[in-house]
């Protein structure tokens, strides 16, 4: 029987390029902005402690820390920063009720405290972080945004070789806050033991 291509691609590693994965959310966004849905107004508020509990899988850690080192942004700053926010907002400890799982908030390291907003391009960023945008005209702080699940869905059906792959990267793949998946998943010499 012919080796299938999600088979070979998981086999050497690789996986279709960071944009070709999330070429779908971007058409999405890109719709939404035609239709006058857009965050450039926005002050970002779903970046900051007051909404952001965004979690990343290795795979996406993995793209994000490749992109940063290409624009020699993984530097000790960078690595410092990382370590505060997880620090500061107690992203490796479980909120939990010992049943299940709380996601905490937190103010993502890459949020700009302006209306630039993120800092990391869209080809690179996490998948959520695309699917999460503005639901009505004018939005200046929050409010009327939402998540769109159903194409997050899609696109991960186009890729199935990426399921295998986070559970080659990591013993338990499950999401986690994006510094800690960052300082946890893509170790370095920079990131210390
Ligand atoms: S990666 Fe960018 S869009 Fe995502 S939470 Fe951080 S600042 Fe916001
Ligand atoms: S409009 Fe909504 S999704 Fe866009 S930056 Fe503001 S809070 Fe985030």
């Amino acid at each position: 029987m012919p080796e299938s291509s999600a088979s070979i691609a998981f086999k050497k590693n690789q996986l279709p390029p960071p944009s070709n994965r999330r070429a779908v959310l971007r058409r999405h966004m890109r719709d939404l902005e035609e239709k006058g849905w857009s965050c450039a107004a926005c002050t970002g508020v779903c970046c900051t402690f007051v909404a952001n509990s965004m979690r990343i899988t290795p795979v996406e850690a993995r793209d994000l820390r490749r992109w940063l080192e290409s624009e020699g942004r993984w530097t000790p700053e960078l690595i410092a920063s990382l370590r505060d926010c997880v620090t500061r907002f107690r992203l490796d400890q479980d909120a939990g009720d010992g049943r299940r799982s709380l996601r905490k908030t937190y103010t993502c390291p890459f949020y700009t405290n302006s209306r630039l907003g993120c800092s990391i391009h869209p080809d690179h960023k996490p998948y959520g972080c695309l699917a999460f945008n503005a639901r009505r005209p004018g939005i200046t702080d929050g409010g009327t945004c939402a998540s769109a699940q159903d194409l997050l869905q899609q696109r991960e059906a186009l890729f199935p070789e990426e399921n295998a792959l986070n559970h080659a990267l990591a013993p338990d793949p499950s999401p986690r806050p994006i510094p800690l998946a960052l300082l946890t998943w893509c170790p370095g010499p920079e990131t210390g033991p």
